[in-house]
């Protein structure tokens, strides 16, 4: 069985659904698996739909655990949704994009959030039934605080899409409550209404104050015994290890239906911010997945490409760019990064970085449009850019993580026309918006 382990090494490793239910380790470390497993042969038959193919890939990772035999039907539920790989026309006939934004709100955090929300809904109910809970697998981590009475409630802080995705995801789900803060004036106005149109167990709240403020009040929140006595606080970003492991296994499902079409292995270029979602590609490839280079595109925020040129890790203060959902100085999962590969040398060999300024961003955009009559969203055109200035005509997949119609401010100019919005978001920009306006407090948070 899999166990997880933090990577700062000071708190004893935990099965998976201690690992979903807890977000951050005790130690202030992410959760790394103690070793990943090897894909059978099975999980990379070309023929499987993506859910099936998912519950292999993911099912080693729950072994002896309480969601043991609760795997395929978590991905049945969660991947409801296509996930096309495109061919652009006007290009190389070996470049392919990965589609990853036919979620209900069209970026690929849909993935990681709807799979955590139904885990996190599953455990819940196991723990509320003890019968159940000790038929299969392990009994439920004692230190949950499944035990106590009221939903559990997620807190996540956004600048933008994590918070529409997790939102979305836990919105009904029994067990389950959200509190979303976001920055006053930090969110364009699709992300606002995003944010705000959904009510019943989830609410959000316009901070009057930064992002950092956002977070800052969030980790707040977890060290404060009080509400720790009446609240069941966790956490849902893009640290939990239930977001990473479907990221983990698009690309198994990509790379090998890739494969068995052209007969080449692909690299795969990804836009990055927080490292949440190439580090899903670094998993599938150790776990034996036809992956060939590792390629991550990040806006004018460095510090990844300075990594791998300079070999120093130098985090640094974000700035802001047209890919305001990869705006990060300092991304979060760069500890899971350098646990995986603490070799510069070695990370090198099997992959690259490099970063694209707005106008090159914009400039792709457009460029793609007129040549293929195919639209990318900011953050995608980080990926397309790096293709065609790095791999151009090589076995590429370029990963694309939102759909352009979020972005209409970007990209309705450069190509002239208005955008047409898929009908699922255009359900959620039409719904009333509810929200609250509050101080960066938590007295203003928790009022009760
Ligand atoms: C979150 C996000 C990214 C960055 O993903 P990371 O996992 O943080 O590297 C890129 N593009 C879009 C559209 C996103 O929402």
């Amino acid at each position: 069985m899999i166990r997880f382990k933090s990577t700062r090494g000071g708190c004893r490793p935990v099965g998976a659904a201690e690992a979903l239910l807890a977000g951050l380790a005790p130690d202030g470390g992410l959760y790394i698996p103690e070793r990943l497993p090897r894909l059978e042969a099975a999980a990379l038959d070309p023929r499987l739909s993506f859910p099936r193919r998912a519950a292999l890939a993911l099912a080693p990772f729950f072994e002896g655990d309480p969601l043991e035999g609760e795997i395929g039907r978590l991905c049945e539920e969660a991947f409801d949704f296509p996930l096309p790989l495109a061919a652009p026309e006007g290009e190389s006939a070996r470049l392919r994009v990965l589609e990853l934004f036919h979620g209900p709100t069209a970026a690929f955090k849909d993935f990681g959030a709807r799979f955590l929300a139904r885990a996190m809904e599953r455990l819940e109910s196991l723990a509320a039934d003890p019968a159940t809970a000790s038929s299969g697998g392990e009994a439920l981590p004692a230190s949950g605080a499944a035990r106590r009475g009221g939903p559990v409630t997620i807190l996540v802080a956004t600048s933008g899409d994590t918070g529409g995705a997790v939102a979305a995801a836990f919105h009904r789900r029994p067990g389950l409550a959200v509190r979303v803060l976001f920055p006053q004036g930090g969110v364009s106005p699709r992300q606002k209404r995003q944010l705000t149109c959904w009510g019943e167990n989830v609410s959000s709240y316009e901070l009057r104050g930064s992002f950092d403020d956002c977070q800052r009040l969030v980790k707040a929140a977890f060290r404060d015994e009080s509400l720790a006595r009446r609240y069941r606080l966790s956490s849902a970003n893009s640290i939990n290890l239930g977001r990473l492991l479907p990221q983990m296994a698009y690309y198994i499902h990509a790379t090998a239906l890739y494969q068995a079409a052209l007969g080449a292995v692909p690299s795969l270029i990804i836009p990055s911010g927080n490292l949440g979602n190439a580090l899903g590609a670094f998993w599938a490839r150790a776990m034996g997945a036809p992956i060939d280079r590792i390629v991550m595109a990040s806006n004018a925020n460095r510090a990844l490409p300075d990594y791998l040129e300079e070999g120093a890790y130098r985090p640094r203060p974000s700035v802001p760019t047209i890919a305001n959902a990869m705006d990060v100085g300092d991304p979060s999962n760069m500890e899971r990064l350098l646990a995986l590969c603490p070799d510069i040398k070695a990370l090198r060999a099997g992959a690259a970085a490099y970063a694209v300024g707005d106008e090159e961003l914009r400039a792709q955009i457009k460029r793609r449009w007129e040549r293929s009559g195919y639209l990318i969203c900011p953050h995608t055109a980080a990926a397309d850019r790096v293709y065609e200035e790095r791999l151009a005509g090589r076995p590429a997949i370029v990963v694309a993580t939102a759909h352009p119609a979020k972005f209409e401010t970007v990209v309705e100019p450069l190509i002239g026309s208005a955008l047409s919005v898929p009908p699922a978001l255009q359900v959620l920009l039409d719904a009333p918006s509810v929200y609250e306006t509050i101080a960066p407090e938590l007295s203003a948070l928790f009022p009760d």
